[in-house]
């Protein structure tokens, strides 16, 4: 979730990992850094040249000393980021994007030969892997193999998700992957989380996915910021429209808050708010490229509950058809065409106002 306020300590636990692969493709769904590394070398295998799969050691390592794992699919002139467990408890995630690149590494169909033609996808399954192994939001920071503890001996944590900022930085994390970021330069972006638990507005029905823009439509911030006030709207309207035909209704849009005070975020830290803005730090980005990025938040975490067996299947196949339909919509063209402001259909509770870096701004400011 984007949300502030989880305590990651008392998230602390155990590691809710599936059983490991055992060579086989069946993947559990919660996915550990092992099963992902041995899925992404088996689907690089039989993709025969189509998966590329590589760590970016070059970029950097996780606090841990662990490496990033990225893939890279397609030929395509437009070049699509894909993100998912920025958070690491938020684990469903990284199946999808595995499932995704699967089916591009071993699919022979004439959608997705289009799609690979059009696109070139860049995949980062799993961006917090010690996050995941400790089953926590945050990253714990590292020096010299033992956790950096603050005056009162308590480790220092950070929130990758609000690291890409001016003053921020902190975690080895963030700066790997802001590097290959502005190495890759992307067209579009799209980040993978889980949220806690929502019904949809004016219904009793419980929220499966909430679609989201970390720098708020119609916001303080976005309507200033090239097109992408309209481009990211077009492009939640366009997965929202797909996720309903496959028969998922309970799509909502991403606000926090509860009762009737709900808020959009307009965060500037967010890594792909950070995208959006063109955020040239230390003159890694001295183009400022920047580009429109939206993410999911699939239902239910492992710290709430509301994953199991049955679930996960339902809820993982849910982000990966939207992956699916928002490349789809990126690719063909179709997602130029959807009217923005059609974004207002899709269900949201009425907005009290915009959760800022600097606290709230009240609608209609
Ligand atoms: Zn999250």
């Amino acid at each position: 979730m984007f949300s502030a306020g989880v305590s990651s300590a008392a998230a602390a636990g155990t590691v809710p990992g599936g059983p490991s692969t055992n060579g086989e493709m069946n993947l559990s769904s919660l996915v550990t850094y092992e099963d992902m590394i041995k899925a992404l070398k088996d689907i690089e295998q039989t993709s025969q040249g189509k998966v590329e799969v590589f760590t970016l050691d070059e970029y950097g390592k996780s606090e841990q000393g662990r490496s990033f794992y990225a893939a890279k699919v397609g030929t395509g002139p437009v070049k699509v980021w894909i993100q998912a467990q920025i958070h690491g408890d938020e684990k469903l995630t990284t199946r999808a994007v595995l499932d995704l690149l699967k089916t591009f590494g071993s699919s022979g169909g004439k959608d997705i030969k289009a799609m690979l033609n059009n696109l070139t996808i860049y995949a980062v399954p799993m961006y917090n892997p010690d996050g995941s192994m400790m089953n926590t939001r945050t990253t714990m920071l590292y020096d010299n193999g033992e956790p950096k503890r603050n005056d009162s001996g308590k480790p220092l944590t950070v929130d990758l998700n609000r690291d890409w900022a001016t003053a921020g930085f902190k975690a080895k994390e963030s700066l790997a992957f802001y590097k290959y970021w502005a190495d890759v330069k992307p067209d579009y972006a799209v980040d993978l989380h889980h949220q806690g638990f929502k019904t949809v507005y004016g219904t009793n029905e419980s929220t499966s996915m909430s679609l989201g823009v970390s720098l708020a439509p119609d916001g303080p911030t976005l309507p200033n910021v090239k097109d992408y006030n309209d481009v990211t709207r077009q492009m939640q309207v366009y997965v929202y429209d797909a996720l309903k035909q496959y028969g998922y209704t309970h799509i909502d849009r991403y606000q926090v808050g509860d009762g009737d005070k709900r808020y959009e975020i307009d965060i500037k830290g967010g890594v792909v708010s950070a995208m959006m803005l063109g955020l040239n730090y230390n003159n890694l980005n001295p183009t400022h490229h920047s580009n429109p990025a939206i993410f999911f938040e699939t239902k239910g975490n492992t710290r709430e509950g509301g994953l199991g067996q049955k679930s996960n299947g339902y809820l993982t196949k849910q982000n990966y058809l939207g992956l699916k339909a928002l490349l789809e919509g990126i690719s063909s063209g179709k997602i130029a065409q959807v009217n923005p402001d059609r974004w207002g259909d899709i269900p949201a509770y009425p907005l009290a106002g915009y959760q800022t870096d600097s606290g709230i701004v009240p609608a209609g400011y």
